[in-house]
């Protein structure tokens, strides 16, 4: 990018009511980090933590966690960061975990739910992350909500991390934030009550969409079917969106539907207020909201 479109880019998009809207970045890795830096990310809405234990044997030591993490959130900038705990299972193997495809598949005991059936692994997981964010503004996001509850389990296993760093006298940072992705239709239809426990929802239309056509998002023999447009899902994003705005909750997307040049002016209209891509997509998303303003 020529400089004046770099400087251009890492300015914040402010709508003309005033409204200012976070254009983030969806990060795995220290190459997305620089990238979301590079091209003028606001922050990092989706830190895919499970790509940082891809490759492992073994599920890392909280030591290893906390500095792979630490690394991540400095590359990527001085701007806020959610950092979504594992999102084990479903199409994310995790070889260090020993996943079974029926146990652990799109229906099972994938993210959140095998993270609370889990528990020391979240423990672990969750110690990292206040480790890694003392100087940083993180705060931490499950994937996977199913019902309230879940959200209500996450909070006390946070309130535990931190309680245990602090009897450790260990340097840590607590969250600033507790989020839910909503991206199972039945946390979306009831969003109200997910949000009544959040901080803040993240749609994760990625999932969404294709838990809400019973579609396989790996398979491309029923790709036709993952349409973010369809009649269905436009119904239940309103539905969410209503919710959330009704509720005064931070509401974010970070499915792909977000970097869409098609979709992301939809999303602003039904009060999101922060929107999370791959790093490349921010520049054409900050200028096409621009021009539209
Ligand atoms: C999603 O499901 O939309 C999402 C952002 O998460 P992932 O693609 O990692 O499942
Ligand atoms: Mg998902």
């Amino acid at each position: 990018l020529a400089e004046e479109q770099r400087s251009r880019a890492r300015e914040p998009v402010v709508l003309p009511d005033g409204r200012p809207i976070r254009i983030m970045a969806n990060i795995g890795s220290v190459t997305d980090a620089r990238a979301a830096c590079r091209f003028g990310a606001d922050g990092v809405g989706l830190l895919r933590t499970e790509l940082l234990v891809l490759d492992r044997a073994e599920l890392p030591s909280e030591d290893r966690q906390a500095a792979d993490l630490a690394e991540l959130l400095d590359a990527a900038g001085t701007g806020p960061a959610i950092i979504r705990v594992l999102d084990a299972g479903g199409d994310k193997p995790v070889p260090a975990l020993d996943l079974d495809p029926a146990r652990n598949g799109f229906l099972g005991l994938r993210g959140l739910r095998y993270l609370l059936a889990n528990p020391s692994v979240l423990h672990t997981q969750l110690r990292a992350i206040c480790r890694a964010g003392v100087g940083h503004r993180v705060s931490v996001m499950a994937p996977m909500v199913t019902v309230a509850q879940e959200m209500l389990a996450f909070r006390t296993a946070v309130d535990e991390a931190v309680a245990s760093l602090v009897a450790d006298g260990v340097d840590h940072r607590r969250p600033e934030r507790i989020g839910a992705m909503v991206e199972v239709p039945a946390a979306a239809l009831a969003a109200d009550e997910i949000c009544a426990v959040s901080d803040f929802i993240s749609i994760g239309t990625n999932d969404l969409t294709g838990y809400l056509a019973a579609a396989d998002r790996t398979l491309p023999s029923v790709a036709d079917l993952l349409d973010p447009g369809s009649t269905a899902m436009r119904r239940l994003l309103d539905t969410v969106c209503e919710m959330a705005v009704a509720s005064g909750t931070e509401l974010a997307v970070c499915g792909e539907m977000a970097g869409t040049a098609q979709f992301a002016r939809e999303l602003i209209d039904r009060g999101v207020q922060e929107l999370s891509m791959a790093p490349a997509r921010i520049p054409v998303i900050k200028e096409l909201l621009r021009a539209q303003a």
